[in-house]
Parts: C-alpha cells; structure tokens; sequence
C-alpha cells in the first residue's frame, strides 16, 4: 500500500493572538523553536471564511494543522476513519465558533520519519542556524531558556520506515518534528484510501507527495 505526505496548497487566516496564540493555544510551547505540547483549546481565526473554495484549510504559520468545511466532516465521519475528530473553530470576528469551519484532530503521533541526512536544528545558544539569525526584537525575552529539542529541516522527499506502518490508522503525524527557527511541525501521513476519498468528492485544498520507504529523506532546495 502506498502512503502520502499530505500538505495544504494554500495558507489562509492568522491565528489568535497573533503575538501569543502558541501559549494559549497548547499546554506547553517553547517559543524559541514552536516545539509544543498538546493542543489546549480552539483554533482562534479573525476571519475564518476566507477561501470559501477550498474544502481543506491550513490557516498560516501551523503546518499540521488542517481545517475543513461541514460538507467534508460528514463524509470523512461517514468512511469512519479510526484517530481522526472533529473539534470547533472560534471565529474571533464574530465572537462564536465558526459555523462553517471545523478542525481535524489527528489524535496519533507515530516514529517513523527517517532523518539521517536532513540538516538537524537543536533549540539551544548558538545552533546550527544561528549564522543566519536576523537580528530585531523577537516575541521572546533574551532570557528565555532554550529546550534542547531536535528538529529538521522539512524534506522534499520523506524516507519512512514501513516497519512503523503496520499498525497505522490512515491518517497520522510523525513524532519526529520539521521546521525552520521559530516554527516547527510534525508532517501529516495519510493512506491511500484516505487520498482516494478526497480524490473521488473532488475536495479542494490538499496536495499529497508519495512516501518512499528505501534510502534516506531528501531536502531539495
Ligand atoms: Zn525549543
């Protein structure tokens, strides 16, 4: 069975508080590297009826996060996916939870990524990217402590151990995180049925890469 790397094509709203939202929006969050805990309450969008085209949203900045319109809850509810909820979206304009908009909760983190030749960024003093830190205030205090958290820089080919799918719900996200900086991620893995179901209602929004499973995760740049 094939397995995809499942990616938004397109980034639209801004979470809330646009300063603060990674400490109210998880129980724990570095805000030096983005490596977070779990999620603690609702996403908080201004205006979360942009892109009223797309079925699947990915609001900016939070690249494991993905949102859907009603229609495509009740049929993802339908094809009774394991590890896959629904939760609200507060809709900061008016005040309310988005009537139009839902999160998916994708409950299941897996080890599987491999990441022996991706560039690796550690959260501690000068890392493997403080070359390239662009000087400026930051949303942080100088004296925030560093984690010691390992992340890499996202891959355009993800390497995956098959080994690790065995017992894989079809859709998840990798324990391992990816990003840049200040911003982190897990990557979302979904199974073939799951593409064929967004492929067959012809939902908006979503791009897949195929997973491989020999050789070492690549970053083409
Ligand atoms: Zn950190």
């Amino acid at each position: 069975m094939n397995w995809y790397q499942m990616f938004a094509k397109g980034h639209h709203g801004y979470p809330q508080p646009e300063d603060s939202y990674e400490s109210e929006l998880y129980e724990t969050c570095c805000m030096r590297c983005g490596i977070h805990g779990r999620q603690n309450g609702s996403i908080r969008l201004r205006t979360p009826s942009k892109a009223p085209n797309s079925h699947f949203i990915q609001p900016n900045w939070l690249f494991d996060v993905f949102l859907v319109r009603s229609e495509v809850e009740a049929i993802l509810e339908f094809e009774g996916f394991q590890a896959l909820e629904f939760a609200p979206v507060f809709d900061c304009k008016k005040r309310c939870h988005s009537e139009s908009l839902r999160q998916i909760i994708i409950s299941t983190v897996m080890p599987c990524a491999e990441t022996a030749k991706l560039p690796k960024v550690t959260c501690m003093p000068n890392n493997e990217e403080s070359s390239w830190e662009i000087p400026g205030p930051k949303r942080y205090s100088a004296d925030t402590p560093y984690c010691g958290s390992i992340k890499y820089h996202p891959p355009s080919t993800l390497v995956v151990d098959v080994n690790s799918l065995k017992n894989a719900p079809d859709i998840f996200q990798t324990s391992e995180w990816f990003g840049s900086g200040g911003e982190s991620h897990r990557i979302t893995i979904c199974s073939e049925r799951f593409v064929s179901i967004v492929k067959s209602n012809k939902f908006r929004g979503l791009g897949f890469n195929q997973i491989e499973f020999e050789g070492h995760s690549e970053r083409v740049t």
